[in-house]
């Protein structure tokens, strides 16, 4: 069965066909380690990851790169701003993220690389821009990429260098901007003093890259000059992906990505995500509201990736009651033999999945397997498990054990020890420990939290 995918180059879906057979090189934009990733920007690597087990699942073996933004504006700044090294200060949101991955059951990158590592690779790639006339020096000793040189600048947002207004002709020295002010911009920024110590002393002068030469620095040095799939937010489509694409065909001559994959935005409670407008999540907020990373990713799926979702706290609460009821179902089968995958099931689930990414009908088809009662228990464990390859659920991690419900007022007095050993007020985590146990629940701290039990 052929898998159709959207091509946002070609604007249309396309049958995919990778450059070797049956291999896939695939590269997702990764976060910059300034902060801890917000639920828009899970929503992109949740994105990746199914698609990833998706093209797993249909036979191809996919080489996977996504690069850790460790060099900025932003890094530089809140780095600076907490008197902290850039290496100091990114490693700890690296840190972090991997801890996201992990609990979100994202299967790891063959590799992240970070930006800081790939600095030769970045400066080769701008004196070949240079040497092939489509960068210049400017006066302060940055290099800019001229756009006005590529005569394909803009192909993959679908505008034409004549659309633009007056102010192309500037330059743009901030690594993020929009469309209205396409502009040349900076591929490696010469060093001024609001980059403190951060520099590196190259032959294209002392200073520092800017944000878009990293992922294509990268990605060729990983996969090559041209690749089959990358993926992202739809946000990073310009100015980001469009000057990727510019530094690296003009580099090197050669088509830089075969099929380009975006999703939509998410937004929350109907509008954009914004720190302002104090609708902002991060995994760790929306775990304090008692949505687990899974119950997002199922949330997630019930949308099509290339359609908006709207993130609202009755919404995900609905797909976390839906998540517990499958594992539930999945108890049920769970002490059997694995029987036999069944292929009536598995034919419309690869349909379904070879239109794009289809998980809600993905998801519905899980549904028709769950409640289908000519299905022997055993023939629908191994059925379910194969399902999970691609949704990753981590029905492979359910255990028999039915996890006990823990009361809201007692996970309340929980959370309120945790913040009184926060405090160090012993005799205030003791005493909420006795009321715990009064509501007959015992609670005993392990790594990185508790863990309640019924007494
Ligand atoms: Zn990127």
């Amino acid at each position: 069965m052929a898998l159709n995918l959207y091509n946002s180059l070609s604007r249309s879906n396309e049958i995919f066909k990778p450059i070797e057979e049956n291999q896939v090189t695939l590269y997702t934009c990764g976060p910059t380690v300034y902060n801890y990733p917000h639920i828009g920007n899970y929503r992109a690597y949740i994105f990746g990851d199914m698609l990833k087990r998706t093209l797993s699942y249909l036979g191809y073996k996919v080489k996977h790169i996504m690069n850790i933004t460790d060099i900025d504006d932003k890094t530089i700044r809140d780095s600076i701003a907490q008197e902290k090294t850039l290496a100091e200060f990114t490693e700890f949101y690296t840190e972090e993220f991997y801890k996201d991955v992990d609990s979100l059951n994202i299967i790891r990158a063959e590799k992240y690389t970070k930006a800081t590592d790939y600095i030769d690779e970045m400066v080769t790639m701008i004196e070949a821009l240079i040497e092939k006339g489509f960068a210049y020096k400017s006066e302060d000793g940055s290099v800019y990429f001229d756009i006005a040189k590529d005569a394909e600048y803009g192909k993959l947002s679908h505008f034409t260098l004549s659309d633009l207004k007056e102010n192309a002709k500037g330059r743009m020295a901030n690594d993020e901007y929009d469309k209205e002010n396409a502009q040349d911009f900076a591929l490696w920024k010469s060093w001024d003093e609001n980059d403190g110590e951060v520099f590196w002393e190259t032959p294209l002068g002392k200073g520092r890259p800017g944000w878009h030469i990293e992922c294509s620095a990268m990605s060729t040095a990983e996969l090559g000059d041209t690749i089959d799939i990358h993926t992202g937010g739809v946000d990073n489509m310009f100015p980001h992906h469009e000057n990727e694409i510019a530094q690296s065909e003009c580099a090197t001559g050669h088509p830089f990505v075969k099929y380009w994959m975006h999703n939509e935005h998410l937004m929350v409670d109907g509008k954009k995500m914004s720190k302002s407008l104090g609708n902002f999540y991060t995994l760790r907020d929306i775990d304090k509201l008692g949505i687990t990373p899974q119950a997002f990713r199922y949330w997630l799926y019930t949308g099509n990736y290339d359609t908006k979702v709207n993130f609202t706290i009755e919404a995900v609460s609905g797909a976390q009651t839906a998540l517990e009821r499958l594992y539930s179902a999945y108890r049920e089968v769970l002490d059997t033999d694995n029987g036999i995958i069944n292929t009536e099931y598995k034919d419309r689930f690869t349909e379904v999945l070879s239109d794009n990414l289809n998980t809600p009908k993905a998801v519905a088809i899980l549904w028709e397997l769950v409640k289908d009662t000519d299905i022997s228990s055993s023939d629908k464990k191994a059925t379910m498990l194969d399902f999970d390859r691609v949704f990753g659920f981590g029905l492979d991690k359910v255990s028999a054990e039915k996890p006990i419900e823990i009361p809201v007022e007692v996970s309340a007095l929980a959370d309120a020890r945790t913040a009184a050993r926060n405090e160090k007020n012993w005799a205030k985590s003791d005493e909420l420990r006795d009321q715990i146990k009064e509501l007959g629940y015992e609670i005993k701290d392990v790594e990185g939290g508790y863990k309640i039990t019924k007494t």
